[in-house]
């Protein structure tokens, strides 16, 4: 992991939703954006306490008409998660959403390039919020970058900087538009900038940050756009965003996918917790692929497990799910609450230390039992996450647990004495 690139920060939110900061020495956020109509203020408004509870930390909504923009009032009233409006070729969309109360505005210079109303809606939004101002998002998207009238000579000289690389010409074109549009902002002397530039290709989405990185000290909004469906946008984003946060390039990520949103949210906080670039929340669950030792339908008791830690337990503790005593012991060990299968059978640690041995069809309760009984132990300050009190002393593979070896050896016997 490279040490987090510094940029400026920013802030979205109000008194009343709470401040996140976004760049600097803040936390890398996660965001989502509805898939409903801004305009059916309940259904949207259900969507974003879904999206809030999944742990989105700000919420985008698209406005692209003006029953959308005039739904932001309600919308902003009975919602607790900083909301940015979404504009896309209408610039009076942004001056309505800036008008009802939105946290931050995204533009796409790519739509929206009118020099006197790019500025309209810049000072007007440094006017919101009772004079402290909000936000902008500048979003370039590789599908929607237009032709400016040098762009052959700018193509050209930056073009130079990018000759051997094999997307050389289309980094020319974003970050030529990105400093002319960035130009505006300078002028009018507005700084709270976040950037994007989005591809659905993930090597030009690394390509594009790290070259943005390092020119620009905005905070960088992260997204491959247009990934797909989550079975196969998954790859795509983790790729991508994986990669470039691991080099210190990223402040804010969104995963797009062409599924519930609620699985963007899901992801992005999974990846960054992965990255121990956030504090995780609840259990983090360890389970193994299974082979051919499993002796329990380990598959369904991982479903189990994984959706009984989500609803019960907060604190972030390691469990364990292993299917026989071949890896078990040693995940068990690094576990704070561990089971490893047997013939039918599970046996449980706690922090090490045997708790229980078990048919395997009460493995689920009897896990979930001990999981909440730890947790209830470190919120009492009885227990520490990660402190292991006991040495794991693995049991008989064959006497006890009768896992796969037995039947192997078993198989072996009857093979010789053929
Ligand atoms: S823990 Fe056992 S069952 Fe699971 S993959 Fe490893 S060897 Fe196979």
């Amino acid at each position: 992991m490279q040490k987090r690139r510094v940029t400026r920060q920013i802030r979205v939110g109000d008194d009343r939703t709470g401040i996140v900061r976004i760049g600097g020495d803040a936390p890398v956020s996660v965001q989502t954006m509805t898939a409903g109509y801004t305009y059916d203020v309940d259904r949207c408004v259900a969507e974003i306490h879904k999206l809030t509870a999944a742990g989105a930390d700000i919420v985008r909504v698209a406005v692209p008409e003006k029953k959308d923009t005039a739904a932001l009032p309600e919308i902003l009233a009975q919602t607790t998660v900083p909301i940015v409006a979404d504009v896309h070729f209408h610039f009076q969309r942004a001056l309505e959403a800036v008008e009802a109360g939105v946290h931050k505005i995204r533009l796409n210079p790519g739509n929206i390039s009118d020099r006197s109303q790019v500025v309209e809606v810049i000072r007007a939004c440094q006017a919101a919020n009772a004079g402290k101002g909000i936000p902008i998002r500048v979003g370039v998207n590789e599908g929607s970058i237009i032709e400016r009238k040098d762009k052959q000579k700018r193509a050209k000289e930056l073009g130079a900087f990018f000759s051997d690389h094999k997307h050389g010409y289309l980094l020319a074109i974003m970050i030529a538009k990105l400093e002319e549009y960035l130009d505006i902002f300078y002028e009018e002397d507005f700084y709270d900038v976040c950037i994007s530039a989005k591809s659905m290709d993930a090597t030009i989405v690394i390509d594009a940050y790290t070259e943005i990185s390092k020119r620009f000290d905005h905070p960088l909004h992260l997204g491959v756009t247009h990934a797909g469906p989550k079975e196969t946008g998954c790859i795509r984003s983790v790729v991508a965003l994986g990669t470039l946060l691991a080099n210190g390039i990223g402040d804010t990520i969104r995963i797009s996918y062409a599924s519930d949103p609620v699985y963007e949210v899901e992801d992005g906080l999974e990846l960054l917790w992965s990255l121990g670039l956030r504090e995780r929340k609840g259990a983090e669950l360890i389970a193994c692929p299974t082979c051919g030792r499993i002796q329990v339908d380990l598959f369904t008791l991982t479903q189990g497990v994984r959706k009984t830690l989500a609803e019960h337990i907060d604190v972030p503790m390691k469990v364990a799910v292993m299917g026989c005593v071949v890896n078990g012991p040693g995940e068990a060990e690094g576990a704070d609450v561990a089971v490893f299968a047997g013939d039918r059978k599970g046996i449980i640690y706690v922090q090490g230390e045997r708790v229980a041995t078990v048919p395997e069809s009460e493995i689920l309760d009897r896990l979930l039992v001990e999981c909440r009984s730890f947790q209830a132990k470190v919120l009492a300050g009885e227990a520490r996450l990660g402190e292991k009190k006991v040495d794991i002393v693995p049991p008989d593979p064959i006497g006890e647990l009768g896992s796969g070896w037995e039947k192997m050896a078993a198989a072996r016997l009857t093979v010789e004495g053929q």
